[in-house]
């Protein structure tokens, strides 16, 4: 009875996993994330909008939505315990070298993107060393299956029913990248499988074929997300309330100064928190005077359509609005000292923050 009680409170405040993607130039990474996100960023990058950093905030409703083909990939296919999910808007391993201080607690559970064309190339090996050393879990990508012979889009079906439904010529054709594909990850001392043939999930990384141009097994990539998060990464997304944030961004912005956009991972904020963050020359503290975000499925920086909150609880990305930011630095942590005693402390762990990182 008691371990009834403790799964279901355990399960009752689970966060928003944080989810990164990874992998090499040209696999398709922005282009799963505008398709997870729901947005064109790309559009804007060719339009010259130079790339920033953000998260975004990928709601229930969405989600459920977006699964509908595939269900029943998902134990818990009606009651999600996740509330969400929280994607970070840079894509690629680069992220990771700006956030050294953090260790490996920043990224849930990341995407590896693969193009089935191209296989591994000197990006992805990066980004597989990066993520075992970190110990993240991934799921991998194969992405561009348009490119298949022949093949036949259907985004509306979950991609294993799609790929049986493909001629043999393209089936061989799937066959001859896939088998090449799982020895290059044989070679870096990974197995790897297709996520409906994964005979052990422990010991094989599961593979999703996606086309995020068309769509097409992108609903499978997304219920295996919420399965993984639901079963294996429970623990590791618990909800706690001890604060864990990091500065992902400091933007100048037109009417509000200057902001520092952050994600935080656990516990809350409130209007009105003493921060304390890394600046260029030490420690800063100041106050919390708007917390802003984004409205749903919009990302920070595409949007000007801000909900403004007196608290918020991670996982979530948020922009936050204080004096004396122009001298933030990114990718380390944000304190808070709920008691004045506190911020000393909080300096000094800044300081020594600071100090790692000029000495390494
Ligand atoms: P990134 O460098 O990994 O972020 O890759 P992008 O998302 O920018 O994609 C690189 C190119 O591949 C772009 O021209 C995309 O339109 C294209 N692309 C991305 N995903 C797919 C896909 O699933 N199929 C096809 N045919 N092209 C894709």
């Amino acid at each position: 009875y008691h371990e009834l009680c403790e799964s279901h409170r355990s399960t009752k405040i689970l966060r928003a996993p944080i989810i990164c993607v990874l992998g090499h130039v040209d696999a398709g990474k922005t282009t799963i994330l505008d398709n997870l996100r729901q947005t064109h960023v790309q559009d804007n990058e060719a339009g010259g909008i130079t790339q920033q950093i953000g998260a975004t905030n990928v709601p229930l409703e969405t989600i459920y939505k977006r699964t509908e083909m595939c269900r029943k990939m998902i134990t818990r296919k009606d009651d999600f315990i996740i509330p969400g999910l929280l994607i970070i808007d840079t894509p690629g391993h680069e992220i990771f070298k700006n956030l050294r201080s953090l260790g490996s607690s920043f990224c849930d559970l990341a995407i590896l993107v693969v193009d089935i064309m191209h296989g591994l190339a000197p990006q992805t090996i990066e980004s597989i060393e990066l993520l075992t050393k970190r110990q993240i879990p991934f799921i991998i990508a194969l992405n561009k299956i348009d490119l298949l012979y022949d093949w036949k889009s259907n985004n509306k079906e979950n991609i294993e029913l799609v790929l049986q439904e493909q001629s043999q010529i393209t089936k061989n054709h799937f066959e001859k990248r896939y088998n090449d594909i799982i020895c290059q990850f044989a070679q870096q001392n990974l197995n790897v499988a297709l996520y409906y043939k994964n005979p052990d999930p422990n010991e094989f990384y599961s593979i999703v074929p996606t086309s995020a141009r068309s769509g097409d097994g992108m609903g499978s990539l997304i219920a295996l997300i919420i399965e993984k998060c639901q079963t294996t990464l429970t623990k590791r997304l618990t909800y706690t309330d001890e604060l864990q944030a990091t500065v992902m961004e400091v933007k100048s912005n037109y009417g509000y100064g200057t902001t520092i956009d952050i994600v935080l991972i656990n516990g809350h904020l409130s209007v009105g928190d003493k921060i304390i963050i890394a600046g260029q020359e030490g420690p800063i503290v100041t106050q919390i005077r708007r917390l802003l975000i984004p409205e749903s499925n919009q990302e920070l920086r595409v949007t000007n359509q801000y909900q403004t909150h007196e608290k918020v609880k991670g996982a979530c990305g948020i922009r936050i609005l204080a004096t004396d930011l122009e001298k933030s630095m990114v990718g380390l942590p944000l304190f808070v000292a709920r008691q004045t005693d506190e911020i000393d402390y909080f300096k000094n762990e800044i300081e020594t923050i600071l100090k790692t990182i000029l000495n390494s």
